[in-house]
């Protein structure tokens, strides 16, 4: 396989380092703010936040005077895998999208070409200030596309999608089910803990797993301890197929009459959960993540994430694939969640600083990530977001809640410094250690091979 993306070494972990001047959203229990704050970071993690007294020789200096600081974004449900597939799945509901376009693709997907692909998203996820992915993975190429998110400096969760059953499947895309669990206990002992890479078992939906791939999943992640993600209550006309499939059950009753509930359970989208679902979830390692854009490009409706949250459900935010979104903006989820919510709920359900919470503190607590990530708190990770102000849609006056600015005028634009465990991966909107170069010229020609391979007419 290829390997040029990563231009430079990383830095040594044990720099310290200090942003000054900043106005900083800790986005910690109180929703404190402090301005003209100091963030001393040391050997990757978060030492001090307000004043610092004392500098350790050889401190490196970034002075954010007139910038805020926020924690690194965190996106729940992304696919890396289809990057290269957007604007291809146009004009379609969920299972007509996923059977003409998006498997057909994802099945003519080798080593290679997902290697780039993961690339491609990464870097454009780090210029929009992403830090944490929780990506779904695909068939074929998933340890190509593990390895690029493993060199892409993003922390994240990830493995491969698993598939075994269902209508309209292209060969290859489907593995039975031992051999699926296999390969992806495999590709586990092989990634978790590399890098920033924890490792997750990832049955795509209800309709492509048999039970004996779920009942397997389950007992995986019971031995292995990884999480399960998956998608599901994503659109009606899916749920109505799982009904029929499920002798009427639909995916939560599945879910908790199979012991897939018992395990660390991360659903994508969630749109269609509702009361019913609630009582079978409470107390359960449980949660959905929020896909706003994707929700409304294949039609699936708005998920009431307020009932969910007062539910106690956590719920994180995602970008879900660029072939149903069609960017890697967070700070676009971020927007739409709060928008959505006011249609749902009125103007003051929903504050702009809870929908900035879906993309790091509770995002965090969403990903079991809480104790590490999602808030500029002393001793969390060194992973921040630093945001200009000096576009004129950031101009504003003093009284303006600064989470108000980020959540409704904000966007990738406004990015200009990424950290991840204090490596600075982003300096004034330029990756500093992939080669953007490398991967536009690489991808192109890995994409151009996929989409011929699929054999898909455009
Ligand atoms: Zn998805």
């Amino acid at each position: 396989m290829s390997n040029a993306s990563r231009s430079t070494e990383r830095p040594n972990s044990t720099s310290s380092l200090l942003l000054y001047g900043g106005t900083v959203l800790t986005m910690d229990g109180g929703f404190r703010v402090i301005r003209d704050a100091e963030v001393l970071i040391q050997r990757g993690r978060i030492a001090s936040v307000g004043k610092t007294l004392t500098l350790m020789p050889g401190t490196r200096l970034v002075d954010v005077t007139g910038h805020l600081v926020i924690p690194g974004l965190i996106q729940g449900h992304v696919h890396l895998g289809q990057t290269f597939f957007r604007g291809l799945g146009e004009g379609r509901l969920l299972l007509p999208w996923l059977k003409e376009r998006i498997w057909p693709l994802e099945a003519a997907h080798d080593d290679e070409s997902a290697y780039w692909c993961a690339l491609q998203g990464a870097a454009e996820a780090l210029l929009a200030g992403t830090t944490t992915i929780q990506d779904i993975g695909i068939g074929p190429g998933a340890r190509g596309l593990l390895r690029g998110i493993e060199e892409s400096g993003l922390r994240a969760i990830a493995g491969k999608c698993l598939m075994d059953v269902g209508e309209d499947l292209p060969e290859g895309l489907a593995q039975d089910a031992d051999q699926a669990l296999a390969g992806t206990e495999a590709l586990g002992s092989d990634f978790d803990g590399k890098a920033r890479l924890q490792y997750s078992i990832n049955p795509r939906f209800i309709l492509s797993c048999s039970d004996a791939l779920w009942s397997g999943a389950r007992d995986l992640s019971d031995q292995r301890g990884w999480p399960i993600h998956t998608h599901a209550l994503e659109q009606k006309e899916e749920t109505e197929v799982v009904r029929q499939l499920k002798n009427g059950r639909d995916e939560i009753e599945y879910f908790d009459e199979n012991g897939i509930l018992d395990t660390d359970l991360r659903i994508a989208h969630g749109v269609w959960l509702d009361d019913p679902h609630y009582s079978r979830v409470s107390g359960k390692s449980f949660s959905v993540v929020h896909c706003p854009a994707a929700n409304l490009k294949l039609g699936s409706g708005i998920a009431d994430i307020v009932r969910h949250r007062r539910a106690g459900v956590p719920v994180g935010l995602g970008c879900d694939g660029v072939a149903c979104n069609n960017g890697f903006d967070a700070f676009e989820e971020i927007r739409l969640a709060a928008l959505l919510q006011t249609v749902k709920h009125g103007p003051d359900v929903f504050s702009g600083r809870e929908a900035l919470s879906l993309a790091t503190s509770e995002g965090a607590r969403a990903l079991g990530l809480d104790h590490q990530v999602g808030s500029v708190e002393v001793g969390k990770r060194a992973d921040l977001v630093v945001l200009s102000l000096d576009r004129p849609e950031m101009w504003a006056a003093k009284t303006v809640d600064p989470h108000d600015l980020v959540c409704y005028s904000a966007s990738r634009a406004n990015v200009r410094h990424v950290f991840v465990d204090g490596e600075q991966l982003v300096e004034d909107g330029r990756l500093t250690q992939l080669n953007m170069e490398d991967i536009r010229r690489e991808a192109e020609i890995a994409r151009g091979q996929l989409v011929r391979r699929s054999g898909i007419e455009l």
